[in-house]
């Protein structure tokens, strides 16, 4: 190991030390906590045999999110890719489409743009937020896309643009001002990836009702679990009905007939799962106030630590701290790799963010704007573990 490398793996490692103490068992990057009504709701389930389908926890969860986030209405799906997936179809994404989203994401935000047989096209994000970098994004439409009657046009490939996913990386909001003035620029309609930042917001609104539609995940690893599930958020009533609609299989309502109108999914969250995000729900605040607690320790410990720089909340935001995330500076992906031995050997389950989505094997051949941002961020982000559960561990 270099000397320098060896002296920043030194002070990461006495950093993380200060925030989390000796690890006596491996800390994880995240984990499940449930303190709350979680079993009595399940447990409920279980006895009156409502487990499926059908159930008041769908419709209470579906209300409590709308609630929570401010959001019209949400309509509560089996997981955020499923989410992601409709969304995009009722926001008119065809096959053959190309759709605008972040290199630097989870996998499942390209794969619910392919499920609609549409292509994505990767853009760079900013170093601010992490998330698309709104003016990197226009600078590249003005280069390859051209207006035409069909809409917006790529013309290196003929295809046309139909959408942009922006998304909230770590749960910290993007620039959703510039995003939006980009996206009234190019008439293209915005679906929020917003699986990882509920309890976040931008500007006082909360994450994933910008756009004509957000998607919320509920994934094991999440603020918040349904053991699998996400939802779809939207002001417009009109696409809250086609979201539900096209999630159930298309059916219309009918006391005994089975008439179905469209080729439609059976994406419905079982009212089981629902339960359990109720019970979770009552807990998100205090689960976001031990995030914040915890963020604040990592900021404070690694503020004093040359080389290692806490990603905080961006100007004009609240985080919900879902992952912590510090950034290596001047680093290269061999000197991440030898900070994430170190932490991983101690006990510390730390993480490299994505490997970005284009130099995935089915996802190389498509179309990208420069991505010199999203490549230096791989190289030097670090996720560190987040539970809020970690936050007790402080004095
Ligand atoms: C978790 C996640 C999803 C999808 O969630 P699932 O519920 O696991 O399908 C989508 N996008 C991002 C950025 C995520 O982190």
């Amino acid at each position: 190991m270099a000397a320098n490398t060896s002296l920043l793996s030194e002070n990461f490692l006495s950093g993380l030390r200060q925030v989390l103490g000796v690890a006596k068992s491996s800390l994880s990057l995240h984990e499940p906590e449930f303190g709350g009504n979680e079993w009595a709701y399940v447990k409920e389930c279980i006895d009156t045999g409502w487990v499926s389908s059908v159930g008041k926890y769908v419709d209470e969860f579906e209300l409590k999110l709308a609630e929570f986030t401010g959001a019209r209405h949400a309509v509560a799906v089996v997981n955020g890719t499923a989410a992601l997936h409709i969304a995009l179809q009722i926001a008119g994404v065809k096959a053959g489409d190309e759709v605008l989203v972040p290199a630097l994401s989870f996998v499942a935000t390209a794969n619910a743009v392919s499920h609609c047989g549409a292509v994505p096209h990767f853009v760079d994000s900013s170093e601010s937020t992490l998330g698309l970098d709104a003016d990197a994004l226009a600078s590249h439409l003005e280069f390859v896309a051209e207006r035409t009657a069909g809409g917006l046009r790529n013309k290196n490939t003929g295809r046309k643009i139909a959408a942009i996913v922006p998304m909230h990386t770590f749960g910290h909001p993007v620039d959703m001002d510039g995003l939006m003035h980009v996206a009234a620029r190019f008439s293209l309609p915005v679906v929020e990836d917003a699986a990882e930042s509920l309890g976040s917001t931008y500007r006082g609104s909360h994450t994933g009702t910008f756009g004509c539609m957000g998607v919320l995940s509920f994934n094991g690893n999440k603020i918040i679990t349904t053991g699998g599930g996400g939802a779809i958020l939207t002001n417009d009533p009109d696409i809250a009905r086609q979201a539900k609609h096209l999630t159930t299989t298309a059916k219309q309502p009918h006391r005994w007939e089975f008439v179905h109108d469209a080729v439609a999914y059976n994406y419905r969250l079982p009212n089981l799962n629902a339960a359990l995000g109720c019970a979770q729900l009552e807990r998100l605040p205090d689960f976001l106030t031990r995030k914040r607690q915890l963020a604040e320790n990592y900021r404070k410990t690694f503020a004093h630590i040359p080389g290692v720089h806490f990603i905080d909340e961006p100007e004009g935001c609240h985080s919900n701290f879902w992952l912590n995330a510090v950034r290596l500076s001047g680093a290269s992906m061999s000197v991440r790799d030898a900070l994430l031995v170190v932490a991983n050997d101690a006990g510390y389950q730390c993480r490299p963010a994505w490997a970005l989505l284009n130099k995935l094997p089915m996802y190389q051949d498509c179309p990208k704007a420069d991505l010199s941002v999203a490549e230096a961020l791989e190289a030097s982000l670090i996720n560190l573990p987040s539970s809020p559960k970690l936050a007790a561990l402080l004095t």
